[in-house]
């Protein structure tokens, strides 16, 4: 089944056609919900919020198809996953210093675990990490384990007022209802606690360049976000002090490969070629097109 959605943060805003759908089923396979996986440039149908400045999908499948399409997804991304963890504690090092105690974090989103054992790594005594894929959870690192849980972040899974710590990375354009995700952060959060998010930026210069060949035009995104409109999300959702960054990703080599656009053929031998010669793992800093952004539930909230 198909829902049909109107701005997913402001939920009314003057919209226009931003893009017709790009489909083609045949061509999604267990991959197509995976995390950091081959780009397959297709999309759903795409509208603009005038007034959120939010590219955002409608129609799109409902909430218990995207539940089983999660479920059985595919992952193969364990390498990366280390990459993005140590460049999301790096980015977020400022606020947690800020952070009130260091008792409880959530990740929502958690994949293998990889930001769940920094956290553990920086001295938070209670780490949860949803995610509804099983295949990372079977990946993940044995001390890491007893962390996740293969669940999705619903309204009343958690206790309010309990964590100190939220974050939600690579994860709210996949969410059909992100003003809700961070209404119930707010809801879990200490007062003095921080929401992190870490989205594309579809403003960035990569996505400006690559236009829709750009990876983040993906059927999996139900949202595409830009400074404006993240900042807008946060406070929408009664969060305090809202910024937003840039975030430098470091990947190795052939992984940049796998996401540029290169013709299919030539990306195949070439990433097997960097894989083979060993300057594949070479690791590489770039604006990729993300940003970081957070709020904090006030301190008399
Ligand atoms: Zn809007």
């Amino acid at each position: 089944m198909v829902i049909n959605r109107t701005c997913p943060v402001c939920m009314k805003g003057s919209i226009h056609l931003f893009a017709e759908a790009r489909l083609d089923e045949s061509r999604l396979d267990r991959f197509a919900y995976a995390s950091r996986k081959n780009p397959e440039y297709m999309h759903h149908r795409l509208l603009l919020c005038d007034d959120c400045d939010l590219i955002y999908a409608s129609p799109v499948p409902d909430h218990s198809e995207l539940a089983s399409a999660y479920e059985v997804a595919a992952f193969d991304s364990q390498r990366e996953s280390e990459y993005a963890a140590e460049t999301y504690a790096t980015a977020l090092s400022p606020i947690i210093r800020r952070l009130p105690d260091r008792t409880s974090a959530l990740d929502i989103g958690a994949g293998d675990g990889a930001f769940c054992s920094k956290l553990l790594g920086l001295g938070f005594e209670n780490v949860v990490g949803l995610e509804p894929s099983l295949a990372p959870i079977e990946a993940a690192a044995p001390h890491v384990r007893h962390c996740l849980r293969q669940e999705m972040f619903t309204p009343g899974l958690l206790p309010a007022s309990h964590f100190s710590l939220v974050c939600c990375f690579q994860t709210i354009e996949h969410v059909l209802t992100p003003l809700e995700l961070c209404k119930e952060a707010l809801r879990i959060l200490k007062p003095g606690g921080a929401l992190c998010i870490v989205a594309h930026n579809r403003r960035a210069a990569s996505c400006r360049i690559l236009g829709r060949r750009s990876p983040i035009f993906d059927v999996e995104h139900l949202q595409l976000f830009s400074p404006a409109s993240i900042v807008k999300l946060l406070s929408q959702a009664g969060l305090k002090s809202t910024e937003t960054r840039t975030l430098w990703n470091t990947y190795p080599l052939s992984y940049w490969t796998r996401l540029f656009p290169f013709p299919h053929r030539i990306k195949g031998s070439l990433i097997s070629a960097l894989n083979a010669s060993r300057i594949g793992n070479i690791p590489i800093s770039l604006p990729a097109g993300n940003l970081v952004a957070w709020g904090t539930r006030g301190a008399t909230d």
